[in-house]
């Protein structure tokens, strides 16, 4: 950063002296030359030129894959050959990335990006939280103001309300938009209002996610015609019937054909092919389809399709700005949480991604040309291998069953005089306590210590965290204490923070009950921490970087390339992979030879 700051400085001095420098011989040429018609033109051109502000992109592509892990990365390179490949041949590879806080879930990570601030500072602590003072689940996007509606593509009703108004920060894309006297258009795409909607911050031209079979948007960021013709031309319904099939022979996938503890759609077993035909029996779509197409390859190519249609319609990448377009990929997600990283089906959802990059880095080329766009590509999180699946290797594994862990801190708390239930609400490692019991715990330091303890000795508790040893970001050398605190966020965090041991999944299914779902994510280890980023394009220096980097370096990177500042990023310019300016031509140098 400091390397960075200095260097620009020095370049900005030298240019300026340069251009003193220039100007006094061109005066000096002007006054004593004589010219005649036949002689070649002095290099005046040069000097205005030299002048000018320096290049920005005309598009900045932002592509978020949901719940693509690091090493996906360096296992399945070799079998790609479109947008993935062409991003790690053509692109800067940033090895080391991950996030460095707790809380890796798909609304954290995705805000993290676009602000380029850890939750502690943007307070998108969780895809969903306890509201204290409404005492119920709120979801990082819903907006309980009445006068803000989601609206439907193609005559769709959504319910509900969903807004970025609980981001504490502007994004990148708004910041880019107000800096520049709001030529900027902003348009993002995904399955997830909250990848969506965090994508592209408080405004937006369009920003639309799936609802119930529906493209869906919300009042503060409008509809857009083109959207509404995609969905009429081309809706989800319409690849009811087609089958995921494997795409590779056999032969080239790493595991095999059943995933040890997988937890497939309704509809499909455990095996490819998997036919999108709902439940068995079904005529039409019906929840299960919309469940299976969510995890096949074809919403990865109805969101690719929505961003190309989004690139003719409004012209992205040439207008008098830069213009941003973010796509975040679901698929990968769901497919990652039913079949586990160790599936055929994330190495195919892949193979498959990957030829919609190429496609859209296509589209890209042709329409806004290459080398005029900017593209980074990483994900929201990472995924812990199955339980069951990691148990096989001897590793010590399980799930950490949070009711399990709530009834014995209210076991815990009978022999202490506390109202019960003391808790209101477990959610991933954030305990939430009643109104008023934590404050009583705080000053009561046995009842504070058998609930401690009460947690410690649920099997597969790593440590227990208190709130105000992470308030403030404290010095500590613990990188999981650091990790909570990147999360903390006052108000919104919860009381007590559960860290699991290593590949033990945090789970909240109900006693009794069985897990609808494989695996997860949620925790600071580096499977949920490590993600790739990949950075194409303009001004980019291709190449392979090792040096640790997280994602929230992505925003201050592109806020560098188009010259604007962001207000409270947490993350870092990628210095090392910005290409240096082309070396100016000296104009003092080019003058004096016309001297006399
Ligand atoms: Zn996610």
């Amino acid at each position: 950063m400091a390397m960075l700051s200095s260097r620009f400085m020095w370049k900005r001095i030298l240019f300026q002296r340069g251009m003193a420098v220039a100007a006094f011989f061109l005066a000096c040429s002007i006054s004593f030359v004589p010219r005649t018609a036949a002689q070649a033109p002095p290099p005046l051109a040069a000097a205005p030129k030299a002048l000018q502000t320096p290049a920005r992109p005309k598009l900045v592509v932002l592509l978020v894959v949901d719940q693509m892990r690091g090493d996906y990365v360096d296992k399945f390179l070799g079998q790609w050959t479109g947008g993935l490949k062409r991003l790690v041949e053509e692109g800067a590879w940033f090895r080391d990335a991950a996030y460095p806080y707790a809380a890796t879930e798909t609304c954290v990570g995705h805000s993290t990006i676009s602000t380029g601030a850890f939750p502690s500072t943007h307070g998108m602590v969780a895809n969903a939280w306890w509201d204290r003072k409404e005492q119920k689940m709120v979801t990082c996007t819903s907006d309980p103001d009445p006068s803000v509606k989601n609206i439907g593509y193609a005559g769709a009703t959504p319910k509900g309300a969903d807004t970025a108004w609980r981001m504490a920060v502007p994004s990148f894309a708004e910041e880019l938009k107000f800096q520049t006297s709001g030529v900027t258009r902003i348009v993002t795409f995904s399955l997830k209002a909250r990848a969506a909607i965090t994508m592209a911050g408080h405004k937006a031209d369009a920003a639309t996610w799936f609802d119930g079979g529906a493209w869906v948007t919300s009042s503060p960021y409008g509809t857009m015609p083109f959207i509404e013709e995609q969905a009429k031309a081309h809706p989800a319904k319409a690849d009811f019937g087609k089958t995921w099939s494997l795409s590779l022979p056999a032969s080239a996938y790493w595991y095999g054909e059943k995933a040890l503890g997988a937890v497939p759609p309704d509809g499909w077993d455990l095996t490819f092919p998997h036919p999108l035909r709902g439940k068995t029996g079904v005529g039409e779509p019906d929840s299960a389809y919309y469940e299976q197409w969510a995890s096949s390859p074809y919403a990865d190519t109805a969101l690719t399709e929505l961003a190309e249609k989004a690139v003719d319609a409004l012209k992205l990448g040439n207008s008098n700005g830069t213009d941003f377009l973010a796509v975040s990929y679901s698929s990968v997600d769901y497919v990652g949480h039913e079949f586990g990283p160790r599936s055929r089906e994330i190495q195919d959802i892949l193979v498959r991604l990957d030829k919609d990059l190429g496609n859209l880095f296509a589209h890209l080329d042709q329409r806004v040309g290459r080398g005029n766009y900017v593209v980074a590509l990483s994900a929201d999180h990472g995924v812990v291998p199955i339980p069951e699946d990691m148990q096989k290797t001897g590793a010590d594994a399980g799930v950490l069953h949070l009711p399990k862990v709530q009834e014995h801190i209210e076991k815990a708390l009978e022999s202490f005089n506390y109202a019960k239930p003391a808790v209101a609400r477990i959610s991933g490692s954030d305990v939430y306590f009643a109104t008023g019991v934590y404050e009583k715990l705080a000053a009561d330091s046995n009842a504070m210590n058998a609930v401690l303890d009460a947690i410690r000795a649920a099997p597969g508790v790593a440590a227990v965290y208190r709130a105000e040893e992470l308030r403030d970001r404290p010095a500590t050398q613990s990188p999981t204490r650091r990790a909570f605190s990147y999360s903390y966020f006052p108000g919104r965090s919860g009381d007590l923070f559960i860290l699991p041991k290593s590949y033990w999944l945090l789970d909240g299914t109900p006693l009794g009950k069985p897990r609808s779902y494989g695996t997860g994510h949620g925790v600071p280890y580096n499977y949920d921490q490590h993600v790739p980023v990949l950075l194409m394009g303009f001004g980019i220096q291709p190449g392979q970087y090792f040096q640790p980097i997280t994602p929230a370096d992505i925003a201050p990177t592109f806020a560098a390339l188009c010259g604007i500042t962001l207000a409270s990023r947490d993350g870092h310019i990628l210095a090392e992979s910005l290409k240096k300016s082309e070396p100016r031509r000296s104009p003092p140098q080019a003058i004096k030879t016309t001297k006399p």
